[in-house]
Parts: structure tokens; C-alpha cells; sequence
């Protein structure tokens, strides 16, 4: 983009929150831009099955495909455009937000709207696990039955894990999930599915199988008692990190609520906290940043775009 760019409201990240803020600044007039590095849609192209967001969408790819075309009716309206490039760092001033994307360009803005989402934890970036700096554990999401074994453990019990059950209904493997302490909310949704066994644990060790087929998995349970495991098929179920930006500001566990933020930096969906992890939950976040950057300020701006 080498001409100035003219905007009210940037939005970085079109997931589910980011179209949701996208639609609510058009819809309330303001020139609007997204950044988005990857896909329109976001997490939901990993989403197999889904059931718990308004509309008759049975996946994510689905859904992702309607924002997508929400996003092209807006910009074939002339009340948005999307930029792909990766946003990098944002900070809020008096008069503006700046946004500096990876390729040097910096946009300015009256608000902008984090909608970054989180990306996968690694088993060594768990606090309860060891394990070899760059283990090859597939993600369980990104894997199908046939992949499964008759002992497949599965580290973590994040809710991918019941969105893989639905996705699968007539996968006969028992998954043996790893579960800390920190996601016993979440196993609760899925302890019903007989196809779960829950291996309650305080600790593990992960490292390759003697025999260089699969892996060994040393577990400390609750009580403090071990048993060791070996299989060849251990699946990575984390959960996330947030994908937070320089310049946002982060709580203890590296999240980024939006009450910690500058007033002319909104963040919104999953980038918020571990908790409410949700489509919905992200669609109405994304709606409101939006919302209440409107009504905190008369919106009159523009992006300057500077740089090479
Ligand atoms: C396997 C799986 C199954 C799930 N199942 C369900 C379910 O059944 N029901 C449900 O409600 N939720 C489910 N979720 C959670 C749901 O997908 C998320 O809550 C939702 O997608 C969050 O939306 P978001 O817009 O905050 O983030 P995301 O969907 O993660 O979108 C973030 C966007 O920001 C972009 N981005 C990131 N960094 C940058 C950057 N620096 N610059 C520019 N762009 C950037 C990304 O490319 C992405 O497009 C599931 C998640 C997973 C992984």
C-alpha cells in the first residue's frame, strides 16, 4: 500500500472478533481497516464440527467462508479494506494508535482493535511437562482416526479435545488424556464420552522410547505417585498462548485485557484471557471494542502510512 490509507477503526486479526469489529465499524460508519497475516477466519478452519454459534453452520470452514464474504461486501462498498501483511507492535498516543507491520509500513489510526487470538503451546512451553526442546508430538486437532493407536495418550485436556469427539462420533480408540490441575473445568465437558479415560496428573516427563519407536512418559500423579508409560502415539492437546503484539499490555499470564490497555487500543476474542475461548464469546468482544471506542470518542481520523 503506497498511498495514505484513510480509516477510522484498525482491526489486526480477521477471526471471528476481528469480522465482528470489522462489521459493527461499518456498520457505524467509520472508515475501517483489517490486518490480517494469514486467513479470513481465523481458528475456525480447524474447527470440524461446530454447534454452538448462531446461524445453520455445521463446521468452521463454513463459517469462516460467510465472514469472508461479509468482509468482501464491505470492501466492494467501499466501507473497509483488508491489508495482509503481520502487525508487529502497537501504541497508543494522545491523538492516534500506530500499528508497525513486519514489513515496516506503520499505520496510524484514531482506535485500533487487537484481535490476534492465541496460537499452540509447545509440551516444553507447559509448566507441568518435560520434555526434549523440539519434540515431534502431533497436534490432536490436526489428526484423525486412523493416526490413533490402541494406547494414545493425549497431553492436555483442552476443548479441541471435545471438538475432536464430535468431529469423530465413530472413532472407537480410548484416548487417555494427561489432565493437570489448571484444565480440570474443561474436562468436565468430555469425562462423559466413554472414549475418554482422564489420567489426572501433577507432572510429566516426555522422551523418546528406548527403542526409538514412540515415546516413554514418566507421570507424577496427584498424590505424588509415578508409573511409567510407553506408546507410540502421543498427541499434543495444550491449549494456547496469546499472540499478543509489542506494545499491548499483558496480565501475569501473558494475556491481554482490554481494561489494561491504552484508551485507543481495544484487544478482543481469545486474546483476552484464558477463559471464554468461544466464537460467540469473541463475536460480542469484537462488537463491543468497537462499540466502546464510539462512544468514547467523536471519530474523526485517519491512517498515514509511512515507511518503505
Ligand atoms: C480445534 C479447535 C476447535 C474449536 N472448537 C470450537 C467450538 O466448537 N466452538 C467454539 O465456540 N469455539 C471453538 N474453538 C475456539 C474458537 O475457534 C476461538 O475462540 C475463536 O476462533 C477466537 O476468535 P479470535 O478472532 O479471537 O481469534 P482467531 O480465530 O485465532 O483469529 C485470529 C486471527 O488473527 C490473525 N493474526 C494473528 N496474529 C496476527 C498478526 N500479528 N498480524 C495480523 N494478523 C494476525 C490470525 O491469522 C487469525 O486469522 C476451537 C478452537 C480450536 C483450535
Amino acid at each position: 500500500m503506497n498511498a495514505p490509507h484513510e480509516t477510522d477503526v484498525l482491526v489486526v486479526g480477521a477471526g471471528p472478533s476481528g469480522v465482528a469489529a470489522a462489521l459493527m465499524a461499518a456498520s457505524l460508519n467509520l472508515r475501517t481497516a483489517v490486518v490480517e497475516a494469514a486467513s479470513v477466519g481465523g481458528k475456525l478452519h480447524a474447527i470440524g464440527a461446530l454447534e454452538n454459534v448462531s446461524g445453520n453452520w455445521t463446521t468452521g470452514p463454513q463459517l469462516a467462508e460467510a465472514l469472508a464474504s461479509d468482509l468482501d461486501r464491505l470492501q466492494q462498498a467501499g466501507r473497509c479494506s483488508v491489508i495482509r501483511a503481520r502487525a508487529v507492535s502497537v501504541t497508543g498516543y494522545d491523538d492516534r494508535a500506530d500499528l508497525v507491520l513486519d514489513d515496516g509500513r506503520v499505520l496510524s489510526a484514531q482506535v485500533v482493535v487487537v484481535a490476534t487470538g492465541v496460537s499452540t503451546m509447545a509440551p516444553p512451553e507447559a509448566d507441568w511437562i518435560s520434555a526434549p526442546e523440539q519434540p515431534s508430538v502431533p497436534l490432536l486437532w490436526r489428526t484423525g482416526p486412523a493416526d490413533l493407536t490402541d494406547r494414545t495418550y493425549v497431553l492436555g485436556a483442552d476443548r479441541p479435545l471435545g471438538t475432536w469427539l464430535r468431529t469423530h462420533p465413530h472413532s472407537p480408540t480410548t484416548l487417555h488424556v494427561l489432565c493437570p490441575p489448571a484444565d480440570d473445568y474443561k474436562i468436565s465437558e468430555v469425562s462423559g464420552d466413554e472414549r475418554v479415560r482422564v489420567v489426572p496428573v501433577s507432572q510429566v516427563a516426555l522422551s523418546p522410547a528406548p527403542d526409538g519407536d514412540g515415546w516413554s512418559l514418566l507421570v507424577k500423579d496427584r498424590q505424588g505417585e509415578r508409573t511409567s508409560y510407553v506408546s507410540t502415539t502421543v498427541l499434543s492437546n495444550l491449549g494456547s498462548k496469546p499472540a499478543a503484539l509489542d506494545g499491548l499490555a499483558l496480565s501475569e499470564d501473558g494475556y491481554c485485557p482490554p481494561g489494561k490497555q491504552h484508551p485507543r487500543i481495544r484487544t478482543a476474542g481469545d486474546l483476552r484471557a484464558a477463559q471464554f475461548q468461544r466464537i460467540a464469546t469473541g463475536q460480542g468482544s469484537g462488537a463491543e471494542a468497537v462499540l466502546a471506542a464510539y462512544y468514547a470518542t467523536v471519530p474523526s481520523g485517519s491512517v498515514h502510512v509511512t515507511g518503505p
